[in-house]
């Protein structure tokens, strides 16, 4: 048995949370650092030294060195720069440890290495990381020592977005704004701030160590670039929700620790589809801070995982032929005095509110699919979207039975008077409990699920930041609101106003509901009919972000300029050329260096063996080793030339220049060749003897964790 742990007493140990700024700070600062985290009011500039004072304490006394402006660029990652506490020294020799408001409010990292698609020349690199009170600092615990980390948002010189938290604040400012107007016109007076909350499901994989280094493709890419199929995958179904192994399950408990010391608040963990895979899930918390803590849920996963002799893979597709990795973005909007705007109530037909927010959502989302798809768009996605594991890579809404029968009712005659109820599930035992059921039942194929009173978007991958997708959300939301309030503000019948608008938008974008097989081809069939995007690749997807549609909403709400959304499209096409040709690179090290010279000492063995026994037994049959030497043969030279044609591909995508035509070329001329040459490659696997395979099997990696 493992030692046990006080919870309560552990959560939020690292963080800089309300209840030490008010032990540590002046109550008059106290009061207006509040303001602007809760109410959303502009920072007061001259409260800053005396909370760079105080958490400059605070660290102190825990044991803290230096200090870090911690932030989010474009890489999808976070980045760091560390500076120490310490002062110059004095004349005696001596060093005291400073840290002004200045330090605290604004960083200037040397910016020009991270990606600004073209926003910042190298030559005029300036960058700054700016202090976002908005979500708290923490102390983080490491070989290094104790950092102080202050998230941050980086902006260039002229004040342009390079990072992924400024446009989510921009963008939560924006719905806040409009979604108050709707809460308004129904007769609210009391609600100050309406805020995104957002619980991401993080899914990932765990390999031994030790296995992992024999894998180069693992080490460079993240994920296995060949790995015939082991005997057993997935098929059996039992993995999923399994009992948790003790290596795993050591993993876990001080992956939580680690998480609910820095106030993340994991929730669930369970193992999920593939061998070898699992799931972590948070208490959903406001959109900017969830944004934060997963990336410091999957720094986690990947720091404790060293600890135990184990490797966390966050890639979206790790090991083909079992599921994939992914991320459900659960989000939904609730105000400030506690009403869920997605809350449908126990009879939604009777919730005017709540239908005329459903249907802007669903307008907002038929509108703008294209960009809902582009915000989970990454390379490793790729190969799970659309693939019969993970959604298509078309957007659709599932609203479940209950609802698709009050939109029924709306669009057909006008009046909904009934909704269906989910009534009691019976278990046919005695002993147990009857149970309500709910109203509707689940739909895991679909992309954008309404679940009881939240959103679930599935497409988001399992190594990529949240923050995208819950940018569209909250900006084609706004957009949505917007419209719906310009017009019902001046109704002068708001009842028949907000009945008419809601049948309006609910007639119109009703294509966009889709409450059956996300998986089947002739759901793809049916969606081209119904005019609905369907955008397979990253590189298809990269355009919605620049569409004149585009580029007007997030100008109007000010969470993008076009300068912005260009320098962001530039960057995807770059980021997705690089990982291809890393991919490629990869390949052919691994081809060339370790897989081609096994094939060819194995095929020297046999035909060693086939000359010694002619030698010894001339009427012995040889059959064997002929045939397995002729089919070692074909397959080796098979690889050879896909691997000569994978050679030329790469070298012609990378001399192109960068931008869409070489991520075009990427997609078309290098990707197809890494299958041709990982088909003989996986061949060749099942025949060649396992001590002289130069890695090890997919059965090595997921089935002995
Ligand atoms: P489900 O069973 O529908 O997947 P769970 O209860 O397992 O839902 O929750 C999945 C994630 O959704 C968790 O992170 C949870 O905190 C989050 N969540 C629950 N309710 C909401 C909500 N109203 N808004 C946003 N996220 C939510
Ligand atoms: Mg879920």
């Amino acid at each position: 048995m493992s030692e046990a742990v006080n919870v309560a007493e552990l959560f939020g140990k690292n963080v800089f949370n309300e209840t030490v700024m008010r032990q540590y700070l002046p109550k008059t600062v106290f009061k207006k650092l509040k303001k602007t985290i809760e109410d959303g009011a502009e920072l007061d500039p001259s409260i800053a030294d005396a909370v760079a004072h105080a958490m400059k304490d605070w660290a102190i006394e825990r044991g803290a060195t230096h200090y870090t402006h911690w932030f989010q660029p474009l890489t999808g990652i976070t980045a760091e720069k560390h500076d120490s506490f310490i002062s110059a020294p004095t004349s005696e020799g001596k060093v005291i440890m400073e840290f002004s408001g200045k330090e605290l409010v604004k960083g200037e990292p040397d910016a020009s290495s991270f990606p600004s698609g073209g926003l910042r020349a190298t030559f005029e690199a300036r960058g700054y990381t700016a202090w976002d009170c908005t979500s708290p600092a923490f102390l983080r615990e490491d070989a290094i020592g104790v950092t102080l980390c202050i998230p941050t948002a980086f902006c260039s010189y002229t004040g342009e977005a390079l990072d992924k938290k400024t446009p989510l604040l921009r963008s939560m400012e924006a719905v806040d704004e409009h979604a108050l107007r709707i809460l308004r016109l129904f007769g609210n007076a009391t609600a100050k701030r309406v805020t995104p909350s957002v619980g991401p499901e993080q899914e990932y994989f765990l390999v031994d160590h030790e296995k992992y280094l024999q894998r180069k493709d693992l080490i460079y890419s993240g994920r296995t670039l060949f790995g015939a199929a082991p005997p057993k995958g997935q098929e059996m179904e039992d993995h999923y929700f399994g009992a948790i192994r003790e290596r795993v399950a050591a993993y876990m408990k001080e992956v939580n620790e680690e998480l609910w010391k820095l106030g993340v608040p994991a929730k669930t963990q369970h193992n999920e589809v593939a061998p070898a895979q699992h799931e972590l899930a948070p208490i959903y918390e406001q959109a900017n801070i969830a944004v934060d803590h997963n990336q410091l849920v999957m720094e986690t996963l990947k720091k404790v995982a060293g600890r135990h002799g184990l490797n966390c893979l966050l890639h979206e597709k790790p090991f083909a032929g079992v599921n994939g990795s992914g991320k459900h973005n659960n989000w939904s909007l609730t105000s400030d005095d506690g009403i869920n705007l997605l809350n449908p109530g126990e009879t939604p037909h009777e919730n005017i509110q709540f239908l005329l927010v459903l249907s802007c959502i669903l307008k907002a989302v038929d509108k703008h699919a294209d960009l809902l798809r582009e915000s989970a768009a990454d390379v490793g996605n790729d190969h799970r979207l659309g693939a019969n594991e993970a959604p298509p890579a078309i957007i659709s809404i599932f609203i479940g039975e209950q609802l698709e029968d009050v939109v029924d009712q709306l669009c057909s005659t006008g009046e909904a008077t009934h909704s269906k109820t989910g009534g009691t599930l019976k278990t046919g035992v005695r002993t147990l409990p009857d149970l309500f059921k709910d109203a509707t039942d689940r739909n895991r194929t679909s992309p954008f699920a309404f679940t009881g009173n939240k959103f679930e978007f599935r497409m988001v991958g399992s190594s990529d930041s949240i923050s995208s997708p819950n940018v569209v959300l909250n900006t084609i939301t706004a957009e949505a609101f917007k419209e719906a309030a310009d017009i019902l503000e001046k109704a002068e019948n708001f009842d028949a106003a907000v009945h008419d608008m809601i049948k309006e938008n609910l007639i119109a974008h009703r294509r966009i509901i889709f409450n059956g097989n996300g998986y089947s081809d002739a759901w793809v069939e049916e969606a081209e009919k119904r005019g609905l995007p369907h955008l397979k690749t990253m590189v298809d997807a990269i355009p919605a972000l620049t569409t004149d549609d585009s580029i007007k909403m997030f100008e109007e709400f000010k969470v993008f300029t076009r300068a912005e959304l260009e320098s962001r499209a530039e960057i995807e096409y770059e980021a997705y050329s690089k990982a291809i040709n890393i991919e490629a690179r990869i390949m052919i090290d691994m081809a060339g260096k370790q897989i081609i010279p096994a094939v060819i000492r194995y095929a020297s063995v046999l035909a060693d063996s086939l000359g010694k026994v002619k030698t010894a037994c001339p009427a012995a049959d040889t059959s064997v080793q002929e045939e397995l030497l002729v089919e070692v043969s074909e397959y080796l030279s098979d690889a050879k030339v896909a691997l000569a044609g994978l050679i030329d591909a790469a070298e012609g995508c990378a001399a192109m220049e960068e931008g869409r035509d070489q991520a075009i070329a990427c997609r078309d001329k290098i990707v197809p060749v890494m299958s041709a040459l990982r088909a003989p490659v996986d061949k060749l696997e099942m025949i060649v003897d396992k001590d002289l395979w130069p890695m090890p099997s997919y059965g090595d990696l997921i089935f002995e964790v």
